[in-house]
Formats: C-alpha cells, sequence, structure tokens
C-alpha cells in the first residue's frame, strides 16, 4: 500500500514537473507572439451590435482581461487614425495626421519594426488600402496619413514578411513611375492579387495587393479576405522559431460608422470578429501568443435606441458622421493579458506589447 502511493506521488510529481515546463511562459508572462487586431473605429456600441446581430457568441465574448484606452491626440480631444494608429504601433502621441512620427517630425519606431530588429516574423493585414492610415503607422514615417505613394514606398525599407490589403496603385501606378511590385518581387516577395493566390502561398514572404485602392466592403462582396488573410500571415509568420508579431486592421468599421450606417457597421463587425476567430484558433493550440483586441477611437458616437429579437434589427442613433473621443475597450487572451485591464492612454498598448516581449526601445 505504502509502495503504491509512493508511485502516485512520484508520478504526480513528474506529471507537475512536465506541465511547469511546458507552461513556462504563461507563468512567466512572456508570449513569443502578438497578434494585435485593431477594430478602426470600433466603440462599445460596435460591438454590442455585432453581439446582438449574430445568432451565435462572438469571438470576441470569450476574451477576460478587459480593458480602455484614452485616445486623444497631441493636439486634439478627437483623434484620427493616423495619430491612433501612431500612439498604438509606436507608444508616441502625435499631431492628428501623422504616420509613425512624433509632432516634431521626427521617425519613431514601431513595435513591429523593433519586433523585426529582434528577430521575429512581421505582418500586416487590413481591409483597407495597405498604404492607409492604421497599417501605415506600423511601417511608414511621413508627415501626412494622405502620402499614400511614399508610404507604399516605406515597405521597401522594411524587413517585413508579410502584407495583405488592398493598394495596388499606390505601389504600381505610382508619379514617380517606379513599379514597387516589380521592385517587391526583386526582393523576394511572391506577389498576390487575388485571394486564390493567397490561399496557395503558405511559407516565405508575401506581398498581396487585392484591390486597385479600397477594397470592397463586406455587404459590396469583399469575401473572405480579412479572415483568410489572417490565417494566411499567421501560417506564414508562425514557421519563425523566434516568433512573430502582425497586425490585422478591420478597416471599414470606421467607415460604415461615418455613413451612419448599422448594417454595414454590423456586416464589418461581424468580418472581423472571424478574424478574431483565427487568432484565437491559432492562440489556443499554440500556447504561446497574446492576442489584443482593441479599437483606434470611436467613430459615429452610436447609441443602440432599439432590439427586435426575432429579425435581430437594431435600431441605432448617431451623433456625428466623424470620430468621438470616447474611451476604447481593449480585450486581451493568452500569456500577458492580465497587463492590459485598467484604465490608460493608448500608448500604453504599444508599452505593454513591449514589456510582453521583454524588448527595449533602443
Ligand atoms: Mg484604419
Ligand atoms: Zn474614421
Amino acid at each position: 500500500m505504502m509502495k503504491r502511493n509512493l508511485l502516485v506521488f512520484l508520478a504526480f510529481l513528474m506529471f507537475f514537473s512536465i506541465s511547469c515546463s511546458s507552461d513556462n511562459r504563461e507563468a512567466e508572462n512572456t508570449p513569443k507572439n502578438i497578434i494585435l487586431l485593431i477594430g478602426d473605429g470600433m466603440s462599445f456600441a460596435h460591438v454590442q451590435a455585432g453581439i446582438l446581430a449574430s445568432e451565435n457568441p462572438l469571438n470576441i465574448e470569450e476574451f477576460r482581461h478587459i480593458g480602455f484606452i484614452l485616445t486623444s491626440s497631441a493636439d486634439a480631444f478627437v483623434t484620427d487614425s493616423g495619430a491612433a494608429g501612431t500612439a498604438l504601433a509606436t507608444g508616441v502621441k502625435t499631431t492628428n495626421g501623422a504616420i509613425g512620427m512624433d509632432p516634431d517630425g521626427n521617425p519613431v519606431r514601431s513595435i513591429l519594426h523593433i519586433a523585426d530588429e529582434n528577430g521575429l516574423a512581421t505582418g500586416l493585414v487590413a481591409s483597407s488600402a495597405i498604404t492607409h492610415a492604421t497599417p501605415a503607422a506600423f511601417i511608414a514615417h511621413q508627415p501626412s496619413r494622405n502620402m499614400a505613394e511614399a508610404i507604399a514606398l516605406d515597405f521597401l525599407s522594411t524587413d517585413i514578411d508579410v502584407f495583405i490589403g488592398g493598394g495596388r496603385d499606390h505601389f504600381e501606378a505610382r508619379e514617380d513611375g517606379r513599379n514597387l511590385v516589380d521592385e517587391l518581387k526583386d526582393a523576394g516577395y511572391q506577389i498576390a492579387f487575388t485571394m486564390d493566390d493567397v490561399k496557395r502561398i503558405n511559407s516565405g514572404r508575401l506581398a498581396a495587393l487585392l484591390a486597385p485602392n479600397s477594397p470592397l466592403s463586406y455587404i459590396e462582396g469583399r469575401g473572405d479576405m480579412l479572415p483568410e488573410g489572417t490565417a494566411t500571415a499567421i501560417n506564414i509568420l508562425s514557421q519563425n522559431p523566434e516568433g512573430f508579431f502582425m497586425m490585422v486592421e478591420g478597416s471599414q468599421i470606421d467607415w460604415e460608422a461615418h455613413s451612419n450606417d448599422i448594417k454595414g457597421v454590423v456586416a464589418e463587425m461581424l468580418d472581423f470578429d472571424r478574424a478574431v476567430g483565427k487568432a484565437l484558433e491559432f492562440a489556443k493550440q499554440n500556447g504561446e501568443t497574446l492576442v489584443i483586441v482593441t479599437s483606434d477611437h470611436d467613430t459615429g458616437g452610436m447609441g443602440l435606441h432599439g432590439f427586435n429579437p426575432d429579425t435581430r434589427e437594431i435600431t441605432a442613433g448617431w451623433t456625428t458622421g466623424g470620430h468621438t473621443g470616447l474611451m476604447q475597450p481593449v480585450f486581451a487572451w493568452g500569456p500577458g493579458a492580465e497587463k492590459f485591464t485598467g484604465i490608460y492612454e493608448n500608448t500604453g498598448i504599444f508599452d505593454k506589447m513591449l514589456e510582453s516581449y521583454g524588448f527595449s526601445k533602443n
């Protein structure tokens, strides 16, 4: 009897030590990979509209660590996506419209640049032009978000592994006559102009330019570009033994909210949530991946005034066709997720990601 108890005890010890070592990263709260998903303009009401409209629970409802960020820019209470993206990407508040630069016009490095310098694979996926303000803030340094061709050129000066979005014209039909698609090919990128091509690529470097400028809205027929682009990027980037950083943007939640179109907001919200699902699915089986979902600012100042549970139709009220200064939700899942609770400035997202990786700014 004693002997048997001892065996059980030893087996228990062995199991305990094995599970401890495999959970080491989780115990130390240091993720190997970070997937940051930004719903542009996605405030609380936009999230709740998605939850109400969907028959099944959203992926976003699985998150347990939730916080709030304050979004004002260096020169305005109400931010634009350039300054907000720069704050999230670089930890620096800047003036509205600026991309990856501080208020004095000095370039500031993003979490993507720092991850790359530390040997990680990096990627950007967006349902807008890949040169649009939010993804641009992670890779470019330009005084204005409107300089799409200069922003496209910045993709060639960073060692990014995968980018998927629209904006092909900014690479190919340029005022300076350069063909950046050819230059990307020479730099070793596989080029994709359709989702079918994207889905066929499962390793190496990938530049996917899926629309001349903006991809269609979800209602107009964009299809599964955002969730499937996210899955493709995760598959490629996760092959790097050092880990990866990627940012995924649900770009058009903002655009539908500018139009005060609740059906459009819901469609973009559910599409974004499917991308969140791809990230969570990977993170759950990987165990070393931190997933963060947040928004850059509120768009529309939307209120939810009515809901019909039979038709799942929502009656929304709007306070503006622009942005507001409302604080925004943060959802985190995986090793280090607890760091993201509380109320803090949007620059805290960068600070907490840097701390989670264990990297320094220099
Ligand atoms: Mg955006
Ligand atoms: Zn906007």
